[in-house]
């Protein structure tokens, strides 16, 4: 497994590029801008992109899908249906994306040889997930390092981020934490610093906030 991140966009956004490199075949995940530079980073990885994953619907983790499409026909893309708007999520923050297969809670997505688990995490939108691989977590903007995403958007909700957040914390393990925006992290030290995971993780504990 090998993990490439490139800063995308105007604000910023971790696009990973998740690869299989025995296999020669990678998944791209939140492709929020520059289509063009992702591209390349993926034909400089000699690997070919079977999936596109999205952690959650917003704009600048979903931008370049379409001209990503263009360029892999054979992608396919990979995104929770609350985050779309048939679901009422409007498409302002939430532009549509064409031709998404839908992912929820449970739902697995093979990449080469790796697998990757889908994790719903609500909180910073209705259907933002979190994506496990090995020892990779992908916590979209749902977990950051020494922080959370914001909840104050459609479909935000704080207490559904604590609740997200502490099952994050409560996985059995070690990860590499893989954030939306901002520097990575492991979610050992997010146990021990994240204020936020630590109310989460207590609020699980004892039932409640
Ligand atoms: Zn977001």
């Amino acid at each position: 497994m090998h993990v490439q991140c490139l800063q995308v966009g105007m604000i910023e956004t971790n696009c990973y590029i998740l690869s299989d490199e025995a296999r020669g075949e990678c998944a791209i995940i939140d492709p929020g801008d520059e289509a063009g530079r992702v591209a390349a980073a993926v034909r400089k990885s000699g690997c070919t992109p079977t999936a596109i994953l999205l952690t959650h619907g917003h704009y600048d983790h979903t931008e370049a899908v379409a001209d990503l499409r263009r360029t892999y026909p054979g992608v396919t893309v990979y995104l929770n249906r609350e985050d779309t708007p048939e679901f009422g999520a409007p498409g302002m923050l939430f532009p549509p994306v064409p031709d998404t297969r839908h992912y929820a809670e449970g739902d697995t997505v093979n990449v080469g040889n790796l697998t990757v688990k889908v994790l719903s995490t609500p909180g910073h939108s209705k259907g933002s997930v979190s994506l496990l691989c090995e020892t990779a977590l992908f916590s979209g903007d749902t977990l950051f390092a020494g922080d959370c995403g914001r909840t104050d958007l459609w479909g935000g909700d704080m207490e559904e981020m604590l609740r997200s957040l502490g099952r994050l914390g409560c996985l059995d393990g070690d990860f590499t934490v893989y954030p939306g925006h901002m520097e990575s992290s492991t979610l050992e030290l997010e146990r021990k610093r994240n204020p936020w995971v630590r109310q989460g993780m207590r609020m699980l504990r004892t039932g409640n906030a």
